[in-house]
């Protein structure tokens, strides 16, 4: 899709941050380019239309701008998908590791109802982790994990094997 070189040419690389040796995959120059950022929205929107999904769950904190715009097109409902201590109602969370030590990921209960079927968005994989949390959440009160989708997905750090069997959709890969 000739739409791809314009998008994966927006994103910015920083190298060292947040710390030295990492190349750091900026998405807030793609929402600085009009074109490209409706090109974004629209790959997921002519992708997912007719899929009956009627949950788009997006992962703090750059799902969050990619999730919602996809969700008012397809006629889902957004479910943010947090980090601990943010959400104000009961939630359920997920324990997930990361590089160093482990995090932690929340839903509100009640936000999805078994039998669903859900996009779950973020900006970009790399080990998975932070996907795989995020659809155990929803597997566990018994939610139909369609697919999820990334921007970019970091290819070597194996992210796609991490989500087992679940789909992975990505408009953009990188090293
Ligand atoms: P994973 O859990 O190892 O797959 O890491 C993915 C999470 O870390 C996502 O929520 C990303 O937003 C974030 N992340 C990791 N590396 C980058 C990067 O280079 N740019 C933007 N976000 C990143």
């Amino acid at each position: 899709d000739p739409r791809i070189a314009r998008i994966s040419s927006a994103i910015r690389v920083i190298p060292d941050f947040p710390k030295p040796g990492i190349m750091f995959q900026d998405i807030t120059t793609l929402l600085l380019d009009t074109k490209a950022f409706k090109d974004t929205i629209d790959l997921f929107v002519e992708r997912y239309r007719d899929k009956n999904i009627s949950v788009v769950a997006g992962v703090e904190a750059r799902g969050f701008i990619f999730g919602p715009p996809i969700a008012l097109a397809i006629g889902a409902k957004f479910v943010p998908m947090r980090k601990p201590n943010k959400l104000p109602g009961k939630v359920i969370s997920e324990e997930y590791s990361l590089e160093y030590g482990t995090d932690i990921m929340e839903m509100h209960v009640g936000a999805v109802e078994a039998g669903e079927r859900a996009l779950v968005i973020d900006d970009l994989i790399a080990t998975g982790g932070t996907l795989c949390a995020a659809v155990k959440l929803l597997e566990r009160v018994g939610v139909h994990v369609v697919e999820c989708a990334c921007v970019i997905e970091l290819l070597g750090l194996k992210g796609r094997e991490r989500l087992g069997d679940r789909p992975l959709f990505v408009l953009v890969n990188s090293t």
